[in-house]
């Protein structure tokens, strides 16, 4: 049913418009447009105004046409990473790249033409399903921040699918809570030649808390990374500050907060080693850490209705949509927080994030297919 011809255009016409995050406007108006065109009202929001980008996140309605079906969710992300100035997309055969000069943004553009593909024939077809919510945020890329000023209170749906993961067939139930964090030491500045003990080296102590962490991947549910250091003037002065900034991600609540503590305490515990008396007066170096959520642990149970309802979905198409784990959050974290329902289904996009992504055209159609089966399972309860 899905239409293989107009989804591979519609995919090559959204990603040709460059959208980075904070610069989605054009690719807002375009959706706008077409989502009006296929029936919906449409809404942006005020989203654009808090974050300082171009548009707000575009927000449709399509009402059901099934009296007593649910409402039902559907969400993608409008922007993309860089480098995304210009985009060439190259087209051989079925697959779908980039001249290697940029991201091609099928992440997210790929869910998104899902989205689209799948209520065009839903509405062309008059198959029974509940009110259609379509929600396509800015800044998914930038800390998830479209989704965390859209007011989900708006929303009908109770349940639904973000559609924004690599592969095809699969359906994110786990991701991991996430913190960030800044941790900024303060020694003491002194002349590296003349008086060096008059000084405590920020970068000294920032390295010894550094070689007493743990990072990388700490278990199968963990993970920390240190992503940046700034700190020092020059190479005569004993640098009196540095900037450390970082991030550490867990599927559970628990571990997360006890590896925040650990590299907290790392960092307190060089800092205490390190004092310097100058004339009278004496300085203790030290450290501020800073510590922010950045969104909550995505957990759906496995006979949740969600995966129930893509599961037959997906067995009605003659498949098997098994649910996994990731370390990457998403938008559905965010609407997860607020109380909806929702998972995170795989929808073709391949190598994400690099200049070799791509994407394979039959999946964006097995994509859209799938969606179009769970609105219509969902229709049916
Ligand atoms: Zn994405």
């Amino acid at each position: 049913m899905i239409d293989a011809a107009r989804l591979k255009d519609e995919f090559l016409e959204l990603v040709s418009i460059a959208s980075p995050s904070r610069r989605e406007g054009a690719i807002a108006r375009r959706l706008e447009g077409i989502l009006k065109r296929m029936g919906g009202s449409v809404e942006v929001d005020g989203a654009g105004e808090q974050v300082g980008g171009d548009t707000g996140n575009v927000f449709a309605r399509f009402p059901g046409n099934t009296p007593g079906a649910l409402a039902f969710l559907l969400s993608g992300h409008m922007d993309t990473v860089g480098p995304a100035d210009a985009i060439r997309p190259l087209v051989e055969g079925d697959v779908v790249r980039t001249d290697g000069t940029s991201v091609l943004g099928g992440d997210d553009k790929a869910g998104v033409v899902a989205i689209l593909e799948a209520i065009r024939v839903l509405r062309e077809r008059s198959i029974p399903h509940g009110d259609l919510e379509v929600v396509l945020t800015i800044c998914e890329e930038n800390g998830l921040l479209g989704a965390k000023h859209f007011d989900t209170g708006r929303l009908r749906a109770r349940r639904g699918l973000v559609l924004d993961v690599d592969g095809v067939c699969e359906l994110i139930t786990r991701a991991p809570a996430a913190n960030r964090l800044t941790f900024t030491v303060q020694g003491l500045a002194a002349h590296a030649g003349i008086c060096p003990e008059q000084g405590m080296s920020a970068i000294r102590i920032a390295s010894e808390a550094i070689a007493a962490m743990k990072l990388g991947r700490l278990d199968a549910e963990t993970t920390a990374n240190l992503g940046i250091i700034q700190g020092g003037l020059a190479g005569n002065i004993v640098p009196a500050s540095v900037t450390v900034r970082g991030e550490t991600r867990s599927l559970s609540t628990e571990k997360l907060l006890a590896q925040t503590e650990h590299m907290q305490r790392c960092f307190e515990e060089a800092a205490a080693r390190y004092s310097v008396r100058v004339g009278e007066r004496k300085y203790q170096a030290s450290v501020a850490a800073q510590v922010d959520r950045q969104y909550n642990r995505l957990d759906v149970r496995d006979d949740a209705a969600i995966v129930r309802l893509v599961q037959s979905g997906a067995r009605a198409m003659g498949r098997s949509c098994a649910t996994r784990g990731t370390g990457g959050g998403s938008d559905a974290n965010v609407f997860a927080e607020r109380g909806l329902e929702v998972a995170n289904l795989a929808c073709g996009m391949r190598e994400i994030h690099t200049v070799n992504e791509w994407v394979h055209v039959p999946d964006l159609v097995l994509t859209a297919g799938l969606v179009l089966e769970t609105v219509r399972v969902n229709g049916a309860v």
